[in-house]
């Protein structure tokens, strides 16, 4: 395995930028093979690092893939001796600490398959720079410490009438040779990688938006012709978003215009660039007959973050990129608190901690696990991570439990007001909230230095005589890779008493129920007063900590937590419990090769939960999902593919058969045949009702099969229309499956966010997506590789949800992927490197899956030179040798 340029890159070796640029001023003549980039930049020397009477340091410009046409300096080209082409960028040497430099260069977009850069996406032109992009635009000090005003004029034929960048619009006119050329500019200095451009033959919508202040903003959302009829959600919660900004953050809009141009090839799920945001067409168009509600509400809330990253990362932005999490965990905190205010809040919070648990635990288990700020990285696109973004949102969500709403308020307004227009560090973010409340967060920093998930343990004691309850919780995180010694965390840990007639106790004279725990050393025990008798404990409310809790409850405590608890999200995790030491019991029965022993304590929480009318039906929904098999992977020990697949499914068949009647009535009880709404109650409906038809088909009745052809065929909404789908594909007969995938495709082949469901439901099928048919759709005409939606689709569909059928005995799903890796990095490395993801874990599973996967990782070592993204990640896999 040879990577052609790989080094490693640490925090620690930071330094100031040696030149500042004061402005920008770009010039685009757009062409697919050969575009013409023309920079003026204002550059001067940094004050900060400058000494008295210096020789002037040579100016280093970032540059990948461009062609240098010429070098000038305050008008004069410049010599070929005073510049130097090197890999990676061009030094130039300088003579006087203020200048003008102007660089040309030539750009090739149709060949950039990368998606980095400047390239194209069904004939329109667009950008994405974040990370480190701009450096394939042209050469620039592409380093996010570096603001600049920018100015830029696209030059484009006729048939780009449409031709966007960021700020407001300057000057637009027709050049001597008939072709289009529009002026942008954005006032507020920005690093590179906020750029945009936008040129293609684009319809938008229109709307507009009163700011606090009383300014009026113009909301523009740019699409192609067909998609016209899809934006209205989006803008929608946009507006729900600045609105909210403003009175929960005190956070205005600046700008006179924001806009959203929606394209079908992006990397990710959206793009921040100031005014003028980026989307993957999947993250912001929806109508209620193509989107499903989660659709919806995924488009909500990353369109309030890309929304919110106006402030936590623009206005104020990072010094380098291991601070990504300051701009990062911030916004995801803050586009959850959004969605939990808009929707459900239980409900946000389980799909938040559902992802943690399954995908960001096993990340800090693994090969590739970093803390929240990472200390070194080969490829920075590799640390897009769920550590940075969720386990760092989990990171200032604790701060907010420790310090309260309104410190909290106070700290940010501080952070805001301290840091506009600058380029920051997780550090500054934590003394703004010291500061602002003469509070002290010292222990709590190890919080962004260590890596690993902190696992706690819990032992309680009663002491009738005295009255007094005690918890002692020890706590310790894993060794991580480069890091073996963990020191104690500062750990809040969210707490309630329960009695035994189930009402919460008063844990203190003020009578507060509920009270959180300051956990700062290896072990503490936490004691409480006039407790009558042995009261029940509610640990770890609303998921307080990302860590993993240990607590010997018993199956009827567990179902007790489940009726009585007064914290929502308890009452669903006291469900996990008990569903997962279900699974685990059928798990051991297997591996002994015993009769696997019916479920009983988990169908007897079942059916409480499906009685229980007062309970939110989305919660319910929630109760009633088995933890995925992913999930299950992640609860420690050796993985048996092998036995969570069949202890899995014996349990669901288990459930389905003895509550079928609760499901069918609660099942027609839900029907809605009324206008499809994207409500928080309307969508816990369905989702309620779409799990009861799930398992009423599991049960495989004819008469559920028969239910759920009238829900596809009625067709209401793509949610239950794919709801019902995914059914008959995976409990019908194939003949069935087969006949109304047919029918689906046929009515829904010309809309790509459709075409895209309908491959990921065939991909992640347990029964149905074998790899045979996986790679059948590889095959089919809508498949393809150079757009990662699809990738994501069907390859990703197979590999990351499709447990069962990647984890075939012959080890063929394994180097099935292999295969698509080796091809997918000489196109795009940034998709390639997250697909290999699931070979990284070889080595949690049982010997022969282990050395399986092992072998397809190092079929891609060995197939010659690999991009850096994919280099970096196989070789810390297979390190671990
Ligand atoms: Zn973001």
């Amino acid at each position: 395995m040879k990577d052609s340029q790989a080094r490693t890159i640490y925090l620690k070796d930071y330094q100031a930028p040696d030149y500042l640029v004061d402005h920008t001023d770009l010039s685009f003549e757009l062409d697919p093979h050969a575009t013409l980039v023309k920079s003026r930049l204002k550059i001067r020397r940094n004050p900060a690092v400058a000494q008295a009477n210096e020789t002037l340091p040579p100016l280093w410009l970032d540059g990948v893939d461009l062609e240098l046409l010429s070098v000038s300096v305050n008008g004069e080209l410049l010599p070929v001796q005073r510049y130097e082409q090197r890999a990676g960028g061009l030094s130039v040497s300088i003579d006087t600490p203020e200048f003008e430099l102007e660089v040309e260069t030539r750009i090739a977009p149709e060949a950039n398959t990368s998606l980095e850069g400047l390239y194209l996406s069904n004939g329109m032109y667009c950008t994405q720079c974040e990370a480190e992009g701009f450096r394939k635009i042209t050469f620039y000090p592409d380093r996010p410490d570096v603001m600049s005003v920018f100015t830029t004029t696209i030059i484009a034929p006729a048939t780009y009438p449409v031709l966007l960048s960021n700020g407001n619009k300057l000057d637009s006119g027709i050049t001597e040779d008939g072709r289009l050329s529009v002026t942008w500019e954005d006032p507020f200095a920005k690093p590179s990688y906020l750029f945009a451009l936008v040129a293609g033959d684009l319809q938008h919508v229109e709307d507009s938006f009163t700011t606090c202040s009383g300014r009026e903003v113009k909301l523009q959302l740019f699409t192609e012709a067909r998609n016209i009829g899809k934006c209205a959600h989006a803008m929608t919660s946009l507006k729900h978003s600045m609105r909210w900004d403003e009175e929960v953050y005190g956070r205005e809009y600046d700008l006179d215009i924001f806009m959203i141009v929606a394209v079908d090839h992006f990397n990710m799920g959206a793009m921040e660039n100031k005014g003028l945001n980026i989307f993957n067409s999947a993250c912001v168009l929806a109508s209620p007959e193509t989107a499903t509600d989660a659709a919806f509400q995924r488009i909500e809330s990353i369109v309030a973050h890309e929304y919110f990253h106006n402030w936590s990362g623009n206005r104020v932005t990072c010094r380098d990129w291991f601070q990504l999490s300051l701009k990062e965990g911030f916004t995801v905190f803050r586009d959850a608190e959004f969605s939990a205010d808009m929707n459900s809040r239980a409900v946000k919070r389980i799909e938040d901690v559902t992802l943690l648990r399954t995908s960001q635990f096993a990340e800090d288990a693994g090969p590739m696990s970093h803390p929240v700020r990472p200390d070194s990285y080969m490829e920075i696109s590799n640390f897009y991570t769920l550590t940075v973004y969720e386990k760092g949102a989990e990171v200032v969500r604790m701060i907010h439990t420790i310090m309260g709403p309104e410190a909290f308020r106070r700290g940010s307004d501080l952070y805001f007001d301290r840091h506009d227009g600058c380029a920051v560090t997780c550090e500054d973010f934590v003394a703004a909230m010291e500061d602002a409340n003469g509070a002290d967060l010292k222990q709590f920093r190890r919080w962004y230095s260590q890596a690993g998930t902190p696992v706690l343990d819990v032992e309680d004691g009663y002491d009738e005589a005295l009255g007094e309850y005690s918890l002692t919780i020890r706590q310790q995180t894993p060794e991580t890779p480069g890091q073996k010694d963990k020191l104690p965390l500062h750990i809040p840990v969210t707490i309630g008493l329960l009695a035994e007639d189930g009402r919460p106790l008063p844990l203190d004279a003020s009578g507060q129920t509920e009270a959180v725990l300051h956990l700062t050393e290896a072990s503490q025990t936490f004691t409480f007063s006039g407790i009558a008798s042995r009261p029940l404990p509610s640990l770890l409310r609303g998921f307080s900590a990302p860590v993993k809790l240990r607590y010997d409850y018993s199956s009827a405590q567990l179902q007790f937590l489940m009726q009585h608890d007064t914290d929502s999200f308890n009452r669903w995790d006291a469900c996990q419990r008990l569903s997962l030491n279900s699974l685990q019991s059928l798990q051991q029965q297997y591996r002994a090769g015993e009769a696997l022993q019916q479920p009983t304590a988990l169908i007897e929480g079942y059916a409480a939960v499906l009685d229980d009318e007062t309970l939110d039906p989305a919660l319910v929904a929630k109760m009633l999902a088995l933890p995925s098999a992913q999930e299950l992977a992640e609860q420690g020990g050796e993985i048996d593919a092998a036995a969570i697949i069949v202890a899995r499914t014996f349990a669901r068949d288990a459930i389905a058969a003895a509550l079928a009647e609760r499901f069918l009535s609660r099942y027609r009880a839900l029907e809605q045949h009324k206008p499809y709404s994207p409500t928080a109650e309307d969508i816990a409906e369905r989702s309620l009702k779409n799990t009861c038809l799930s398992y009423l088909c599991a049960a495989g009745s004819a008469e559920a099969l028969a239910l759920a052809k009238v829900q596809f065929e009625r067709g209401e909404n793509m949610t239950d229309a794919a709801a019902a789908l995914a059914a008959l594909v995976e409990f019908g007969t194939e003949a069935q499956a087969e006949e109304f995938l047919e029918a689906f495709y046929q009515q829904w082949q010309q809309d790509t966010q459709v075409v895209e469901t309908w491959f990921g439901l065939q991909s992640g099928s347990a029964k149905y997506g074998t790899l045979e048919r996986v790679q059948k759709l590889i095959a089919h005409p809508a498949f393809e590789v150079k757009n990662p939606n699809k990738v994501r689709a069907v390859i990703a569909g197979y590999t990351m949800r499709n447990f069962t059928q990647f984890h075939r005995e012959d080890g063929t799903g394994y180097i099935f992927l292999a295969d698509q890796v080796i091809a997918l990095d000489k196109l795009n490395p940034q998709i390639a490197a997250r697909l290999v993801t699931p070979l990284t874990r070889w080595k949690k599973y049982r010997a022969q899956e282990s050395a399986q996967i092992h072998a397809a990782l190092q079929k891609i070592s060995d197939s010659g030179e690999l991009s850096r993204d994919l280099y970096e990640v196989v070789s810390k896999s297979l390190e671990q040798d």
